[in-house]
């Protein structure tokens, strides 16, 4: 897909990849709906970008996907991306588990992408084109002690977006997800506030969010009639 004047929505975008996501497709030509809780930090991203609208809101709420469907639409009279970038990682041994940590994780991480897939793709079918890019990780291929629960959503995001993808086959809509391994951002903050470190902390040299971004639009930039699904990427250096 040619991006110029394209327009997606990014979610989490105030932050870490989905702030970096934004500005490369800002850079790449097209006009950006921001979403996340944070309007300070929407508001600071947009005033930087050519073309950015912000629609601040809770990517739980039931309501969050058509108001974002709405947003672009009044904004720039269509959608051509989503990027179902938020996440939150709660790493816990279960013993030790903030049981309701847990379950909004899973909102937050699977039930919103369900969610935003449901609102936005009647609208993409019908336009015959499109492309909905689930950030997942690492965590969605394999799994490790402590973090069951996120990958439990990682893994039920693959599952779910190459069901989509099948499901779309031929209709001109495009579903694909973002493996990284591990990142540099705020991701881990609620590891660290447990004195323990991040996995940007153990891995040496974790991926930048930019990184990530260039995955993105390399993803959404492949000619018409070519897809790729899945895009796994690690730091050179990782042992996982
Ligand atoms: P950050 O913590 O920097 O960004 C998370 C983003 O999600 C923020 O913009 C945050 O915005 C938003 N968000 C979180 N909870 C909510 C909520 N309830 N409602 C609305 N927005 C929310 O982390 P990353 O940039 O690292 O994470 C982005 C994605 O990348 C996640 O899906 C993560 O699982 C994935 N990932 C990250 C890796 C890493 O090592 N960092 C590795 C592999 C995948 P706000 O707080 O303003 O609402």
């Amino acid at each position: 897909m040619n991006l110029q004047d394209k327009v997606a929505v990014i979610t989490g975008a105030s932050s870490g990849i989905g702030a970096a996501i934004a500005t490369n497709l800002d850079a790449a030509g097209m006009k950006l709906v921001l979403t996340a809780r944070s309007q300070q930090k929407l508001t600071e991203l947009a005033s930087k970008l050519q073309k950015a609208v912000i629609l601040p809101g809770e990517i739980t709420d039931p309501a969050l996907p058509q108001q974002l469907l709405d947003k672009a639409l009044a904004e720039f009279g269509q959608l051509d991306a989503v990027i179902n970038n938020a996440g939150v990682m709660h790493m816990m041994s279960i013993e030790e588990a903030d049981i309701e940590a847990l379950c909004t994780m899973i909102r937050v991480n699977f039930e919103a992408v369900v969610r935003i897939s449901y609102a936005m793709l009647p609208y993409l079918k019908q336009q015959g084109s499109g492309f909905i890019v689930n950030i997942s990780s690492i965590s969605g291929l394999k799994t490790t002690p402590m973090t069951g629960v996120y990958d439990g959503t990682k893994h039920a995001l693959e599952a779910f977006t190459d069901s989509l993808r099948m499901e779309l086959a031929g209709s001109g809509v495009g579903v694909a997800t973002v493996e990284p391994g591990a990142v540099a951002t705020n991701l881990y903050e609620s590891w660290r506030d447990r004195g323990k470190q991040g996995f940007d902390e153990i891995v040496p040299d974790p991926l930048k969010s930019e990184d990530v971004a260039r995955c993105v639009r390399f993803i959404l930039e492949q000619p018409n009639g070519v897809l790729v699904p899945r895009l796994f990427v690690v730091p050179a250096t990782s042992p996982v």
